[in-house]
This record gives C-alpha cells, structure tokens and sequence, in this order.
C-alpha cells in the first residue's frame, strides 16, 4: 500500500519532470541511505554546514557554501548577506532596511515570481533595460551599461537570473558592477546540466550564486546550494542557524562564520524560517558529488529507449498527433518527446490525463502550441506502457 494513498492521495506518473509542483527529482538510492543514516546520529548544526561550505566551495570553485531551503531560500539568505552583512543591528531589522542601501537592480525582462525571495529579504527591486525582440519592438535586449546607470547610494547589489541566452552576459555585469564596488547575486536555479555550470557560473566573478538541490542535483526537493564570497557567506549562515547558545559557549564554526566581526551573538535572524535539517545536509551533499562527477549520465540512453517506446506506440495508434524525439548533442542532458496533437485540444488532452486513473502529469509549457511534452525524468520503467496506452486513448 502506498504510503500517499493510505492519506487519501493518490500517486501519480510524473512524465512532467522535476518540478516542485510534483515533488522535484528523483533521489538516487545512496542519497537515500546517506538521509537514513543521517537521521540516526545528531551533530551541531554550525559544523555540519562548515564542512557542507568545504565540500560545496570544492565542487563549485567558490570559497564557501551553504546548504539552504531551496534556491529560493538561497535568494533570500544571499540577499539578507548582503543587506546586513556582519551588522548585528541589520541583522536584528530586517526585512526592515529603510535605514540602510536595500535597492537591487535587475533586468527588466529577468523579473519573475522567483524574485519574491529577493523581496522577502527586504530587498527593493530596481528594473532597468527591455527586452525590445519579445515585445516586437525592436532589435535590442537589456545592456551593461543600463545597470551602471540606475547605481545610486541606494543601491545594495545586482540580481541577475541565469539562463543559456541571458542577455548581457553575466561576465559582463559582474565587471561593470564590480567598478561601482557592488556584488552581484546569480539566481541559477536551474541551470544545471550542464555541470561545468557548477564553476563556470561563479568563474565569472559573481559574488554569490544559488542552485536548486532537488532539480537535476537530485537531493531533497526542499534543498539547495548558495556559494561564493566567504563574507557573505558567513553573514548568511548566522541569520540562517538557531542562536540559541551562550555567546561564552559559542565556539564560531572555522571556516564558515567570522565572529572576528561581531561584539555579540545575533538572535534568531530572517533565515531562521528557512532552516535544513542534517538529514537533508547529508543527502545533497551525496548527491551533489553524485552529479558532479557525471554518474547520472549513463541514465539517460534508458531514458531514451522509454521514450522511443511511447513514440512507436503512439505512431501505430493512428492516433491525430505526430511525435518528435529530441535528442540534445550533450550526453549530459536527457531526451525529451514532443507530441503535436493535430485535432483535439492540447489543454483538453492534458486535463483527461490528469484526471485518469493513475492520473498522469506530461509537460504543459507548450500546450499553446499543441504540443505536450513527455519528461523522462521522474518516470519508472514499468509506468512506461501506461503512459504510451494512455496517450493513444486520449489522442484517439
Ligand atoms: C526552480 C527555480 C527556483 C526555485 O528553486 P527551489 O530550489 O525550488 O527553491 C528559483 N529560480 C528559478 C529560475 C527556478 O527555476
């Protein structure tokens, strides 16, 4: 019986990937036992996270790390770092930063409702530069110098957000800013694969970059890594740690936070509602060296004979849609199957999944254009023949 259904909810075939919506990744097996084991022995907290900054500055190319609750948590923590830095007055005030510089500037066209855990800090967002292409009217995209521009004394930091064809370059704001001697926060959710974004992001000079744990690193859907500047990675482990210690016991974790700084231990800061159990600590860190080091690759030939399977089995159907396989050239990426549906309507065929028995979740980013798309992600190999049977009943 399974433990979702025993509540009332029924499980589901995910054919739509590691969304959070769904319950994010798929946890390898050692994952898994490096949460279980985890959970049978306690440790301080502050030294765990110290030797999760190690092995994450290790794997990132960065000086420190830390594990967050999410990238979103990550954002929110990275903001906090920069607004309060080692300030203890800051750190007691936030979100409240009308006292103190608290704008971050940010493309116009790299807005979204991720950047509400920029705001949850006490951040005041600051748009520059249009994206003139999607609004059809005209050739160009946010510039370099349009960030330097709207600098004033009130500015904290940049956001920027990652993605293969942002514009402009992140190397390219990181220098502009860094002239203006300000840091540059990098939303890089998911941006991974490729993994050489894991170093590659931050080799551009960027002060503090944020991944997911429960996208493509595979770890708990509720972690994520920030990395970067030892600073503020420092400033944001105290307003993310309970402080509840005597300041004559509190022996600071070397390495990860710099009591050089304070006159006295914070209490509880901002981050404290976004805290990550040791169970969680663990099992990100075995699934980032896990990712890193490429071992999910091999998946991703099986990955594609599934969807090969669905595709031939839809096309015998005579079924009203044409299926296309794509097939990314980087080994490390997976195949992804596109389904045209040619008469019925897209969001129709996505709702029926849905409310079938099992209820099935495909792709609906491109429903607009009839197309669903079948993610191989988070599928198990014997859910493969319901799905492709029921495609074909939908699709007839
Ligand atoms: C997924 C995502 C986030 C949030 O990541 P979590 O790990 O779910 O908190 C933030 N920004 C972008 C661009 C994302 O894609």
């Amino acid at each position: 019986m399974s433990v979702y259904r025993e509540l009332g909810v029924e499980p589901i075939i995910n054919a739509c990937g590691s969304v959070t919506r769904l319950g994010g990744a798929p946890m390898p097996a050692e994952v898994l036992e490096a949460f279980h084991q985890g959970a049978q022995e306690w440790v301080p907290l502050e030294q765990l996270q110290a030797a999760a900054s190690k092995k994450i500055a290790a794997q990132t190319g960065t000086e420190a790390g830390l594990v967050t609750s999410g990238a979103a948590g990550a954002l929110t923590l990275g903001t906090a770092a920069i607004l309060a830095g080692h300030n203890l007055r800051r750190i007691e005030q936030l979100p409240h930063c009308d006292e103190f510089p608290h704008e971050f500037i940010i493309a116009r066209e790299q807005r979204s409702g991720y950047d509400h855990a920029i705001r949850a800090a006490g951040a005041r967002l600051v748009e520059v530069g249009f994206n003139e292409i999607v609004s059809n009217a005209g050739v160009r995209r946010t510039e370099a110098w349009e960030y330097a521009a709207a600098i004033t004394e009130r500015t904290a930091g940049i956001v920027y957000v990652h993605a293969a064809d942002s514009a402009p370059g992140l190397s390219e704001v990181v220098q502009v800013v860094h002239e203006h001697g300000l840091p540059v926060i990098v939303d890089a959710a998911g941006e991974l694969p490729p993994r050489e974004n894991l170093r590659e992001i931050a080799a551009t000079g960027a002060d503090l970059v944020a991944f997911s744990g429960g996208k493509a690193i595979r770890g708990p859907q509720s972690t994520g890594l920030l990395c970067g500047k030892r600073n503020l990675i420092s400033s944001a482990a105290l307003q993310m740690l309970d402080m509840d210690d005597h300041y004559e016991l509190w022996s600071p974790a070397e390495g990860l936070i710099d009591a050089t700084q304070l006159k006295g231990l914070p209490r509880h800061g901002i981050g404290r509602a976004l805290k990550v159990s040791k169970e969680e600590i663990i099992a990100v860190l075995t699934a980032l060296d896990l990712f890193a080091s490429g071992a999910y690759d091999a998946q991703n030939l099986e990955y594609r004979s599934w969807l090969e399977k669905v595709a031939e089995e839809v096309e015998i159907a005579d079924v009203r849609a044409s299926c296309y396989l794509v097939i990314p050239e980087d080994p490390q990426r997976w195949p992804i199957l596109e389904i045209q549906v040619e008469d019925s309507d897209a969001f129709k065929v996505c709702r029926k999944l849905r409310e079938g028995k099992p209820p099935i979740y495909v792709g609906h980013a491109r429903l607009h254009e009839g197309i669903l798309t079948i993610n191989p992600l988070c599928l198990q190999a014997e859910q493969v023949s319901v799905l492709a049977r029921r495609l074909c009943e939908e699709l007839t």
